[in-house]
């Protein structure tokens, strides 16, 4: 169900910062707890996961894709009556606090639309780290891009590279394979982060070319774009050399989206937010859930995880009062 825009001003039980995977957890669980819920998306509901093609570690289901695990979670919040409203949350702020609510918040959107809130959830996840280098936002989409699963059929027989070490890379590496002509896999080191089997399997394609001990240090392209630059690195002396590219996969990690909310609650160095085993945060009626948290594994397993507590840390929060 969609709420229209501006339409309502009474106070949730729960508002959600995030249709990604811990946030439509959370959102059953507490929709099933009979609280009222509404679920902020900036995107679409899914998150990350919808970049990918095949899910085969999340259990129960031997195999999925990223599309169908996300449109299967959003129909079953819906089917419970989860409300989703469509716009980025820019500012949370706690107002007051009434005697007859625990704790109450103003949410702002990037449309300047105030929401409140007894209890909130914050699920934004984590978003791609970028190479900072001059051109990058301008050849974004003009031959850049952070997700092979979603552009990747725009380099069908073209050259293109895949720049990074761990599994993410090495999966779009494979995936971009069976596409592209020639896939060259530039990492800054001599050995990968990701799983060895995978590195084996690029190993075997014949049109997979490792490039190592190189970093990317600058972008050329009109247009769209034409080139990269490969610096050494590592302790390598190699010279600076120019690959001619249709197209550059770039997969350096993500880091946690949570900065717009650094006024708020408490973040650690890495920018992700601090909190307990009950996923509480340093604001008493605040919760968090999934990537955006800090914590030792960041999958699809742990985000379902936090959303459940965090909703059942909120529901308890809420029947306290
Ligand atoms: C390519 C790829 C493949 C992966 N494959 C696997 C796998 O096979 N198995 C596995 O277990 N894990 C996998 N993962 C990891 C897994 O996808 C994540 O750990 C999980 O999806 C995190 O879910 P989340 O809900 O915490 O965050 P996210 O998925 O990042 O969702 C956060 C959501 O919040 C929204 N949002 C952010 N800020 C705001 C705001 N201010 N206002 C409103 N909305 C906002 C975003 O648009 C997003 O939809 C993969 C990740 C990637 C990138």
């Amino acid at each position: 169900m969609l709420i229209s825009k501006n339409s309502e001003k009474t106070p949730y039980d729960i508002a959600i910062v995030g249709a990604g995977v811990a946030g439509m957890t959370a959102a059953i669980y507490a929709l099933r707890a009979k609280k009222s819920v509404l679920i902020f998306e900036e995107t679409v509901p899914g998150g990350q996961i919808i970049n990918t093609s095949k899910i085969e570690n999340y259990p129960g289901i031997p195999e999925i894709s990223g599309s169908d695990f996300a449109k299967t979670l959003k129909s079953q919040v819906a089917s419970f009556g989860g409300k989703f409203y469509f716009s980025t949350v820019e500012k949370i702020k706690k107002i007051k606090t009434p005697s007859e609510f625990p704790a109450l918040f103003s949410l702002k959107t990037s449309e300047d639309e105030e929401f409140f809130a007894k209890t909130i959830i914050i699920s934004s996840g984590s978003r791609e780290r970028k190479l900072d280098l001059p051109g990058e936002d301008r050849l974004s989409g003009r031959g850049i891009s952070y997700c092979a699963t979603c552009d990747g059929s725009f380099f069908k027989n073209k050259t293109v590279a895949v720049y990074g070490g761990g599994n993410t890379a090495l999966y779009s590496a494979l995936y971009l394979s069976n596409l592209a002509k020639t896939v060259y896999l530039i990492i800054r080191r001599n050995v990968f982060r990701a799983e060895p089997s995978l590195v084996r399997r690029a190993e075997e394609k014949e049109n997979i070319k490792f490039i190592k001990n190189r970093v990317i240090s600058a972008l050329a392209g009109e247009k769209s774009l034409s080139s990269v630059v490969l610096s050494a690195s590592n302790g390598s002396s190699a010279p600076e050399e120019t690959l001619p590219l249709d197209g550059l996969f770039i997969s350096i990690g993500r880091i946690p989206d949570n900065q717009r909310f650094k006024d708020f609650i408490s973040l650690d160095d890495e920018g992700y937010i601090s909190s307990d085993e009950s996923c509480k945060t340093s604001v008493p009626g605040v919760f968090c859930a999934g990537d955006a948290r800090k914590k030792p594994l960041h999958q699809l397993v742990t985000a379902t995880s936090d959303g459940a507590t965090a909703a059942t840390a909120a529901i308890d929060f809420l029947n306290s009062f």
